[in-house]
């Protein structure tokens, strides 16, 4: 009987939210709420977050 209440007592692993923190461009600092499409460029420093004016044109 203890074994079940023990399980009914775990604690649930808490969910991490990897995207929490909030997506703007590096260059200007505008988001999706000024509006803008923000994409991802992946470089060689690391993955910057780009604005539709500051991403470069391919
Ligand atoms: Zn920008």
């Amino acid at each position: 009987m203890s074994t079940i209440l023990q399980d009914l007592y775990m604690p649930k692993p808490r969910l991490v939210c990897t995207t929490a923190r909030p997506v703007a461009c590096n260059a200007c600092g505008r988001g999706v709420d000024d509006g803008r499409g923000i994409r991802a460029l992946r470089t060689d420093g690391g993955d910057v977050m780009l604005c539709d004016l500051h991403y470069p044109k391919q």
